[in-house]
């Protein structure tokens, strides 16, 4: 039975000139390439990407985008393109909750890029969680379920697989308060997963990435990651400093999975 390869992305956001992001690679390529087990891909601006894909090159380090427009080209100011990104990058997140919150992201707008990332063969990380206000009136579910529903409908089954899921809960972004690993666990396995399962099978619900995200650092990532339904992590903050990314990528490297994943 193939496993789960592990997967942890760092999310720079709106940080890091292009000298900087170039630093910042320098200083953590050489460990994370020693670090084997597990998918690694850094996030930097748009800005950057250029200049880090070339560092990157021949490495088993993978370059993502933070966001894209769904349409090929044209007059569409300000937005970049999937074909655009896929010159650079083989991953893009979609749908982090700080688009949904300060630029309208809805789970339609998630849909239509998720659906683009599918056309130019871009691996999607997608975004899902709830709101504290969500969390406190115990509607956790009901939005996680609705996200993924909307947000991936219509995906094609041979793609899906491809999918990978970040579900990180809004309270718990940026915050320093991260979700405890069970509770995080238990909303991939009640929710996520069944709601992958009634969009594309079971078997393709197994087979799919589920990455935790909201605050971690290289002292709680261990916890998440001993978690059987959470396969990796989406890091922001700590993806900003050199050790605590490469030992938040080293935990999830002993990740053992005994279900199938698509490459
Ligand atoms: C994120 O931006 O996706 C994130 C999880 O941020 P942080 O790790 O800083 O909470």
């Amino acid at each position: 039975m193939t496993k789960r390869i592990p997967l942890v992305a760092g999310n720079w956001k709106m940080n890091k000139t292009i000298a900087e992001a170039r630093e910042l690679v320098s200083s953590m390529s050489a460990r994370l390439r020693e670090i084997g087990g597990v998918e690694k891909v850094l996030c930097p601006p748009f800005t950057s990407l250029m200049a880090i894909s070339t560092m990157l090159a021949g490495t088993d380090i993978g370059l993502g985008a933070q966001n894209m427009y769904w349409e090929e080209k044209g007059a569409f100011t300000g937005e970049v393109s999937p074909l655009m990104i896929k010159e650079l990058c083989k991953y893009v997140i979609i749908g982090h909750s700080e688009r949904r919150a300060y630029f309208g992201e809805t789970d339609e707008t998630v849909n239509k890029r998720l659906r683009a990332a599918q056309k130019f063969d871009l691996t999607p990380i997608v975004c899902v969680g709830e709101t504290l206000d969500e969390y406190e009136s115990g509607r956790t579910e009901a939005v996680v379920a609705r996200q993924i529903k909307l947000g991936l409908a219509d995906a094609d089954s041979a793609f899906a697989p491809r999918i990978v899921i970040a579900y990180e809960p809004v309270w718990a972004i940026g915050t320093g308060k991260a979700s405890s690993g069970e509770n995080a666990n238990g909303v991939v396995s009640k929710v996520i997963r069944p709601a992958m399962s009634a969009l594309f099978g079971e078997a393709t619900a197994q087979a799919i990435r589920v990455l935790y995200g909201g605050s971690v650092n290289a002292g709680n990532a261990s916890e998440f990651f001993n978690q059987p339904e959470i396969d990796g992590a989406l890091v922001g903050g700590a993806s900003l400093k050199a050790d605590e990314f490469a030992a938040i990528t080293k935990a999830a490297s002993r990740l053992d999975r005994g279900q199938l994943t698509i490459d």
